[in-house]
């Protein structure tokens, strides 16, 4: 598309004046005017592309403008935009097959929520109700979304100004060898510690009181720490013995983005609750939902549900979910992003950490991955403390800008950086984004030794 800076200039000028960004100063940010997206990349009205290597907030699995989802909620539109959640409808029934058809085990229910955070909540309620118990643990370096119980079940910093009804939450550690919680030297004590953690803090925090425990499969914004074998079929065992509801949340690690549909299907663990969002459309329109067990559904069987949205299931969001999984298996888009990760960004980021002083590890799988940024290999100092910002954040700031002047849109968390490209991307696509990801990388490597 032709530049018009004026536009541009435009569109900035009522942005400034009346959109309230989330998680901003308001005063202090500068967003980028976005004219057009297209596959792996968007641009801005002054003519300059971006490669796309964050998918947005790691949602636009199947790429921007897909054709087939674009025509999808444009046939919709013309057919019938909306019916409350009450009635039986056709997409809606439909994309709750499409979905049932690919989550583990027995997880045949589906209820719709406009996103991630919602898909939480009432996982949570849920389990609350099926247990007749309170508490809920979750794991520190987690994010489970910005409502009510889900920012309380956050593993973030994020979590820290919204803390004050967090009752019933209780945070554990996780899995995560690099910075180890338990002093392990290897995958396997990392496992058998963080197992032991976990029973430890089920026992004084009393089993009869815990309805569930929530867990990123793999944990996305946190880290993308890929869980050691035999974690998660440890937390299923120990959920199953004190009666305990197992939710998965696969908001971020779901459809696609780890290589599977699933990123529950590369351990062979089916946990009571799945929660999803993002790639379940690209966030063409806003959707999430709960994936329900046979056994937590019987109890709302003759039971009302006490839970629900307007847009449950909204027609529009729903016909664009059925129309991203039918092309994500027509054009077996989940196993490009399996073998993409496997073939070229797996090698190419260990072949880059190698080079480069600053990073200190590389980990993920699929199109998720992680580089940890450190101030030096041997002590692994993070590149910038924990929850840096203004001067403390500087280098993760520069190495930011560096990425976007070599037309590359970065993932950037903490110290870290995440290489989360849509799981279309095309090699020459992959290739293009690393190189100028290994060029960006020398302006962290100014501050490391
Ligand atoms: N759960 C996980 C694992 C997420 O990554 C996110 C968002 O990043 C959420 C929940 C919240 O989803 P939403 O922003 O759609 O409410």
């Amino acid at each position: 598309a032709a530049a018009d800076p004026a536009a541009g200039a435009a569109v900035k000028a009522d942005d400034r004046a009346h959109v309230f960004h989330s998680w901003s100063a308001q005063g202090l940010i500068d967003p980028l005017a976005i004219a057009g997206a297209e596959g792996s990349y968007f641009w801005d009205y002054d003519g300059n592309r971006y490669l796309d290597f964050s998918s947005q907030l790691v949602n636009t699995n199947i790429g921007h403008q897909h054709p087939k989802v674009v025509a999808a909620i444009q046939e919709q539109a013309a057919k019938l935009c909306t019916i409350a959640p009450g009635f039986a409808v056709d997409v809606r029934s439909e994309a709750a097959r499409l979905i049932a058809e690919r989550t583990p085990g027995d997880l045949d229910k589906i209820f719709f929520t406009n996103g991630g955070a919602e898909a939480v909540e009432n996982a949570v309620r849920m389990a609350r109700l099926h247990t007749g118990r309170a508490k809920v643990l979750s794991a520190y370096r987690s994010y489970h979304g910005a409502t009510a119980a889900a920012i309380n079940l956050t593993g973030d910093p994020r979590r820290w100004p919204s803390d004050t009804a967090s009752a019933g939450v209780v945070h554990f550690w996780g899995p995560f060898l690099y910075r180890s919680a338990f002093h392990a030297e290897n995958e396997q004590q990392e496992c058998e510690r963080a197992l032991a953690h976990l029973e430890q803090t089920i026992a004084f925090e009393g089993p009869q009181s815990i309805a569930a425990i929530i867990l990123e499969t793999v944990p996305g914004t946190a880290g993308i720490m890929v869980p050691p074998a035999g974690y998660l079929a440890g937390v299923r065992e120990i959920c199953d013995r004190h009666g305990i509801v197992f939710i998965l949340d696969e908001v971020m690690a779901g459809f696609g983005r780890t290589g599977h549909w699933f990123a529950a299907d590369h351990f062979g663990v089916t946990p009571d609750l799945l929660t999803f969002a993002k790639g379940v459309n690209s966030g063409y329109v806003p959707l999430g939902g709960v994936a329900i067990s046979a056994e937590i559904a019987a109890t709302f069987e003759t039971r009302p549900y006490p839970g629900g949205l307007t847009y449950s299931g909204h027609p529009l969001a729903c016909a664009s979910a059925v129309a991203t999984i039918n092309a994500m298996a027509e054009e077996r888009i989940v196993e490009n992003a399996a073998e993409i990760g496997e073939r070229v960004i797996g090698p190419a980021l260990r072949e880059i950490a190698e080079r480069h002083p600053s990073v200190g590890e590389v980990r993920g799988l699929g199109v998720f991955w992680a580089l940890d940024l450190v101030k030096n290999k041997e002590t692994r100092e993070p590149l910038v403390p924990y929850n840096a910002s203004g001067a403390a954040n500087a280098p993760m700031a520069e190495f930011a800008a560096a990425c976007k002047r070599g037309g590359l849109w970065p993932f950037v968390n903490m110290n870290r950086t995440h290489v989360v490209p849509a799981c279309t991307v095309t090699e020459a696509e992959a290739k293009e984004g690393l190189a100028a990801l290994d060029q960006a990388l020398t302006a962290a490597d100014a501050h490391s030794v």
